[in-house]
């Protein structure tokens, strides 16, 4: 908002945007209506700029204190419409039954110039879906889903986004007390695969087919136009997690939790956890402390999705099964097939995905024989580093610099390796294959500095920003956040955030507790 406007509080607090009623307009199968539960003494502990924008918010309406009771829960404004939404859900690949927003409620559903942005507050207090829970939020992981929602972004990565933080200094029992904090997060949809889950389980079709409908009519209406629409929805959700998967490991993310309840229908990142970006690469990386099987490490988290999936399948199963039909077993046999058919595209996808992103990354173009040419190149290369354990990050960022004519500009990445060596072994093909490309050094670089990002958010990092942020410093969360937002660009004055983590770092464990 312009300086001369700037919000005083005799002013009436405005939101610029209207509302629709979206999910709330599915019915009362769908969510139960409730108001957040009070937190005392709020404080804003952080805005987001561009999210805040999404919704045509200046970060000056956080200084108003109207911002910090509705987005911590205090208040529900006219404009808000509270529910949390019920869904089921697969965790750690066992069927886990009904789940749902056990701290989640939405408040809202924004229509903005770029769309729906469902409006949600994560922290907020009890709900039916608790459990045996306390619908809260501790501070130390609601600034990692902040900060990571906006980091994600900033990457190119889908992801939901996430406003602001508010903070209270009332108790919450973790492994320690630790306080309260509200993160409001926005998506144009917190569907999950989940919530389909739940109403194939209570064999209620007729809601399970209004689910669908809405998320085709709302996200996918090309599915509208196929002679299937409810397999075309499978097909779109799988590309889009295809998509997805592949990025993250383009970036080097691991999610954590990928339990069928924390799977977008849109195939965003949705619910930040136990997440990590890798230091030192480990392929089998885990980085959920309390993943004891290692079931969604780095190199699984492509099979995870593709199983996920096969639970959407099966839930969404009964909207093309033919119930009429004589023989029942072979219309079931039928629905089955059709939903194989719509998965398959996810292999090639994910594969070409995959090999986008790394050519990318490696600067090079698409080679004239296809994506199998590239093969050994990529696992001699993934072997190397997982041996060598060598940054991830830096790694990528410091290979943009080597000259394609000989090894005189590699001390740089050569450097990150042990086995110098073994380095100069893989660099010496990765040269002749940008000699064979004529490559161009100059123009190379910029293209991989563009898709390499210099700054991703390190478990170090935002365990500083939480230490800081529990003295009432929130300066850190700011500044990190601001540096994040601009991942790939060389950031002077933020050059410490891009070097390794520190020895303490490898001590940090993040688990489900949150
Ligand atoms: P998550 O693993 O965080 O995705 O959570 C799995 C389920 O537990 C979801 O239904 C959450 O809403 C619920 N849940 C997690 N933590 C809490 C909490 N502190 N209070 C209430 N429900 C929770
Ligand atoms: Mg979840």
């Amino acid at each position: 908002m312009p300086d001369n406007q700037t919000d005083t509080p005799s002013q009436p607090f405005i939101v610029p945007f209207a509302t629709e009623p979206g999910f709330a307009a599915l019915g009362a199968q769908f969510y139960t209506r409730l108001r957040p539960t009070p937190l005392p003494s709020p404080y804003l502990v952080d805005i987001a700029p561009a999210a805040a924008a999404l919704l045509g918010w200046d970060t000056d309406v956080a200084t108003r204190q109207e911002f910090i009771e509705t987005f911590v829960g205090n208040a529900v404004p006219d404009w808000a419409d509270p529910l949390a939404s019920v869904y089921s859900g697969h965790q750690f690949g066992v069927w886990a039954g009904q789940l749902g927003d056990g701290r989640a409620i939405r408040l809202a559903q924004a229509s903005t110039p770029a769309g729906p942005w469902e409006i949600q507050l994560k922290g907020a207090g009890l709900t039916p879906y608790s459990r045996m829970a306390d619908g809260r939020a501790v501070l130390r992981s609601s600034i990692r889903e902040y900060l990571c929602s906006e980091a994600m972004a900033a990457l190119g990565v889908p992801t939901t986004r996430a406003l602001s933080i508010v903070g209270s200094d009332a108790p919450v029992r973790r492994e320690t007390i630790e306080t309260s904090a509200v993160v409001t997060r926005l998506s144009p949809t917190f569907i999950r695969f989940g919530h389909f889950e739940h109403f194939a389980a209570h064999d209620d079709v007729a809601s399970l087919r209004q689910l669908a409908d809405f998320v085709i009519d709302n996200f996918m209406p090309a599915c509208r136009e196929t002679p299937q629409p409810y397999l075309a929805l499978l097909r779109e959700a799988s590309l889009r997690t295809a998509d997805l998967v592949a990025h993250w490991q383009a970036v080097g993310f691991c999610h954590g939790v990928m339990n069928t309840d924390n799977m977008s229908i849109l195939g965003l990142t949705i619910d930040y956890g136990p997440f990590g970006f890798l230091d030192a690469f480990d392929a089998n990386h885990i980085c959920n402390h309390s993943d004891t099987q290692g079931r969604y490490a780095y190199s699984q988290q492509p099979q995870v999705a593709f199983w996920n999936l096969h639970c959407l399948a099966q839930a969404l199963l009964p909207l093309w099964l033919d119930r009429n039909a004589t023989d029942s077993e072979a219309a079931r046999e039928a629905a089955v097939a059709s939903a194989r058919e719509a998965l398959d595209p996810f292999r090639d996808r994910y594969a070409s995905e995959f090999f986008r992103h790394y050519r990318g990354k490696l600067g090079l173009h698409a080679p004239a024989g296809g994506d199998k040419e590239d093969e050994p190149l990529l696992t001699g290369l993934f072997q190397l580093l997982h041996e060598q354990r060598v940054d991830y990050t830096l790694f990528w960022r410091n290979l943009a610099r080597i000259s394609s004519a000989d090894g005189s500009q590699d001390a740089p990445v050569r450097d990150l390796f042990l086995d110098r060596a073994a380095w100069d072994a893989w660099a010496a093909g990765y040269r002749t294959r940008l000699q064979a490309e004529q490559s161009d050094d100059a123009s190379r670089r910029a293209a991989m500095l563009a898709v390499n990002p210099k700054y991703v958010l390190r478990n170090h990092l935002a365990e500083t920003a939480i230490r800081a942020a529990r003295e009432k410093d929130f300066s850190e969360v700011q500044r990190l956040l601001a540096v994040l937002s601009r991942p790939f660009d060389e950031q002077p004055e933020a050059e410490s955030y891009a070097a390794l983590p520190p020895d303490w770092a490898s001590g940090l464990e993040v688990s489900c507790s949150s």
